[in-house]
């Protein structure tokens, strides 16, 4: 805040409040640990300010620490936020509609500056501290117990949204706030979309099916990718495709430390993909960090300027995806410590057949 010259910075979605898919709210529950749909914060160098409305009086005063007061708006959050605004006040330009940019403007005296700076918060949530990292490995271990029970339950002649609504199902019996994303069981030709969204299709014996599953636990996701072939054995091409994805992937993880390029993390996995030919074909970065947002900084991609530090949560996932034949996606989520990292996916990658 110092180094943009700001007196007062606001955290929070003025437009989708609550939204945790979006970078203010994300923020607000970084700070705050507040979960509800209408709150934001107000910060500075003596300031922690917490705006919210009647509904959520109770709520914020178990969830937001007593450091900050907590103001209750009689009518409507922003015209209360209007009356508290000093100075240079930083706002997420990035996520704040023209109409509420407005409004703010109107109800802050000729002593306010509206002042662009998003990202302020995100740079922040980067690094995982030790709590952090206990929540995130958490709702890993959870999520490999999800695909323990899938994986018990059997993949041949189900369909696609069966599973998915299985693995949705297990997630809440488990404990999990909610799906960190909406699962993704892509069978056979389906799983050469990297977001395919399951269909009544009926998953047949010796195909490959990628599943993608994630939980919210105490506010933090986790993300976790396995393929496997349902009932037999696959034929050898998909095999073979199966093995290059591990190979890549197990090197993009030994690689992976603070301090290093994330895009080198990138072209670790890359390099493999390419030889083997199928380059074409791995069309996304090889990762992206996780927290309270599932998708957060940092990018592991090539364009990626990112240096990876110690703290980061992100993931491996490298991919095949061969167009209206197969897929095939392994992606763990790990910890980047100073000389490596830990790996918080537990589940077998060798290429298993599940019944
Ligand atoms: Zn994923
Ligand atoms: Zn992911």
């Amino acid at each position: 805040m110092a180094g943009r010259g700001l007196d007062q910075l606001l955290v929070g979605d003025l437009v989708r409040p609550g939204d945790s898919g979006r970078d203010g709210s994300a923020g607000l529950i970084w700070l705050t640990g507040f979960s509800g749909t209408s709150g934001i914060a107000l910060v500075g160098p003596q300031l922690r300010r917490f705006f919210t409305d009647f509904r959520y009086v109770e709520r914020a005063a178990t969830e937001v620490p007593g450091s900050f007061d907590r103001i209750t708006a009689e009518r409507e959050l922003l015209r209360e936020l209007g009356k508290h605004l000093d100075g240079r006040v930083g706002f997420d330009d990035a996520n704040t509609s023209v109409q509420t940019y407005r409004k703010l403007e109107e109800l802050s005296g000729d002593h306010v500056e509206l002042v662009p700076a998003t990202g302020l918060v995100t740079r922040l949530r980067r690094a995982k501290d030790g709590a952090e990292q206990r929540a995130i490995a958490e709702a890993a271990r959870l999520t490999d117990d999800v695909y323990l029970s899938i994986e018990q339950a059997g993949l041949a002649g189900r369909s696609e949204r069966e599973v998915a609504m299985a693995a949705e199902l297990r997630m809440r019996e488990l404990g999990a706030e909610a799906p960190a994303f909406p699962p993704i069981v892509a069978s056979g030709p389906n799983a050469s979309l990297p977001h395919a969204e399951p269909t009544d299709r009926e998953i047949e014996p010796g195909e490959l099916v990628t599943l993608d599953l994630g939980v919210i636990l105490d506010r933090y996701s986790s993300d976790c990718t396995r393929t496997m072939a349902a009932g037999k054995r696959p034929a050898a091409g998909a095999v073979e495709i199966y093995g290059v994805v591990l190979e890549a992937q197990l090197a993009a993880l030994a690689g992976l430390r603070a301090g290093v390029a994330a895009r080198d993390v990138d072209a670790a996995a890359r390099d493999i993909i390419s030889a083997a030919g199928h380059g074409a074909l791995f069309g996304h970065g090889v990762g992206h960090g996780v927290g309270v947002q599932v998708h957060e900084a940092p990018r592991l991609s090539q364009r990626s300027e990112d240096e990876l530090v110690s703290g980061d949560v992100v993931t491996i996932e490298p991919a095949i995806y061969v167009p209206g034949r197969l897929g095939v996606r392994i992606e763990d989520l790990a910890i980047v410590t100073g000389d490596g990292h830990e790996n918080l996916s537990r589940r077998p990658k060798e290429l298993r057949v599940v019944g």
